[in-house]
């Protein structure tokens, strides 16, 4: 079976069922069992029956500043995945482009208006539009799959580092502190405190140790304070020598290492607003939402031998991962936000004077509205073929159609067939993903690149950088 997104399935009566491979969808759809419910996310709704007893189906979501990756998994299977980017940019473009207009409309010569600028205050736990929109984006697709699919739960990443686990192991269990996985996010934690450099020598592309400063035969702690980042050969020449001793030489570098090292790394500590306002939304849903740190989705993911992307690392969110995923050829759905048209009515020239007359206050024109998915069948003219992709609307019925691969102008509104009603988003199908990370060529560092340029036998071979 290949790794392809599910196919959501409705019952007559709207309640989610079971997802289905494509290849059953696409036979249910043939039979006639079944209709196209809706084309993005791919649904289909049953022309009769109930269902019982749907699987249990969990969200996760790994939520970034430009993208954010959602999965649905059960417990042993990838449902669907898809990466979510967001507007915040060009939110807070607009935004100012606003700031400015209103203040030149100030500026000119008008009536006297009392000056209103300091009269608002604004609410406990507001966050700029800009980020807003992105916990917004979230919330929209959170609550359109708990539509189509059973959902039972969600699973959220909240931090960057655990800090409470990394320096209060005691509270989370001696399992917790002598496993594998406090190791790996102290690892993480001290490779970014001590920005992937060996705090003796400077080293930065050797094997890295974690170095206990005092050295525990000489009363040092396990506290996470007492570890710096070592390369091996200067962990294996300090050895248990104490720190002063070692560093006898270059007292400057002990007492900067000593400062350092008490000091927390300032960016976990940093509360991520836009994160724990999406923690608070996604529990006002009513669903269970477990939370997990990036340092574990980041284990998580090695742990499966998976390769980077925004959906893998939603897959990896939180404890309530398994043991095994088949990932390999998965290919997850691209949703990019596009906002619902802009309320500027005209469009000024280079000075700044009106160069159209004020737009229509009319958004649909013969059925059709920008932001619509439509499949062109032209049969005459010089633009003769099939088009699928976004339209822009035109008063005149002559569309734009946005393909895969590039704008056709002067479709005719005859030849369109609305495949999918506008809904601020846009979609494609991303990459496939054909390698488990075991297999990949190992990272390629930037001595060895040059050391690779400057070798003449080079032959026609192929030089990847993940
Ligand atoms: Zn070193």
């Amino acid at each position: 079976m290949s790794n392809r997104n599910a196919v959501f399935v409705l019952d007559s009566s709207r309640n989610p069922c079971n997802p289905v491979h494509p290849a059953v969808a696409r036979k249910m759809l043939s039979q006639g069992i079944a209709a196209v419910f809706r084309q993005y996310p791919f649904s289909i709704i049953l022309k009769e029956g109930k269902c019982d007893n749907p699987k249990q189906l969990r969200i996760k979501i790994d939520p970034g500043a430009r993208f954010t990756g959602l999965a649905l998994v059960s417990d042993t299977n990838i449902v669907w995945a898809a990466e979510l980017e967001h507007r915040g940019f060009a939110i807070r473009d607009s935004l100012t482009i606003r700031l400015q207009q209103r203040r030149s409309r100030r500026q000119r010569k008008t009536r006297y208006r009392k000056p209103r600028f300091l009269n608002r205050r604004r609410q406990d736990g507001w966050l700029p539009p800009s980020l807003m929109s992105r916990v917004y984006n979230i919330q929209t697709w959170v609550n359109r799959l708990c539509k189509l699919a059973p959902v039972f739960a969600i699973s959220q990443e909240l931090v960057k580092f655990d800090m409470q686990k990394i320096v209060n192991p005691e509270v989370n269990g001696i399992e917790y502190q002598h496993g594998e996985l406090w190791g790996y996010e102290v690892k993480q934690y001290l490779l970014e405190k001590f920005n992937h450099t060996c705090v003796y020598c400077g080293a930065t592309d050797k094997p890295f140790n974690l170095d206990h400063f005092h050295p525990k035969s000489k009363g040092g702690s396990d506290q996470v304070s007492n570890f710096v980042l070592s390369c091996v050969d200067c962990n294996q020449a300090k050895s248990n020598k104490l720190p002063a001793e070692f560093l006898s030489d270059r007292p400057d570098i002990f007492a900067k290492i000593d400062k350092q090292r008490k000091q927390p790394l300032a960016d976990a500590a940093a509360v991520n607003t836009t994160r724990w306002k999406l923690k608070q939304v996604l529990e006002s849903l009513g669903l269970p939402v477990e939370l997990g740190s990036g340092g574990l989705t980041k284990y998580n993911r090695q742990r499966l031998g998976i390769q980077k992307s925004h959906w893998a690392d939603a897959v990896c969110v939180g404890h309530s991962t398994p043991n095994s995923f088949n990932i390999t050829g998965y290919q997850p759905l691209i949703i990019k936000a596009m906002g619902r048209g802009s309320r500027q009515m005209v469009n000024p020239d280079k000075y700044g004077f009106p160069r159209t007359k004020p737009k229509l206050r009319q958004k649909a024109f013969y059925g059709f509205q920008t932001g619509d998915i439509v499949k062109a069948v032209v049969t005459k003219g010089k633009k003769v073929g099939t088009y699928v992709g976004r339209i822009a609307v035109r008063k005149t019925g002559s569309f734009n159609i946005k393909t895969k691969t590039d704008t056709v102008q002067g479709i005719s509104h005859k030849y369109c067939r609305i495949l999918h009603k506008s809904d601020g988003y846009t979609y494609s199908f991303g990459e496939a993903l054909n390698q488990k990370s075991s297999q990949l060529k190992p990272k390629v560092t930037e001595t060895k690149l040059k050391e690779f340029q400057e070798f003449k036998g080079f032959q026609g071979e192929q030089l990847s950088l993940f």
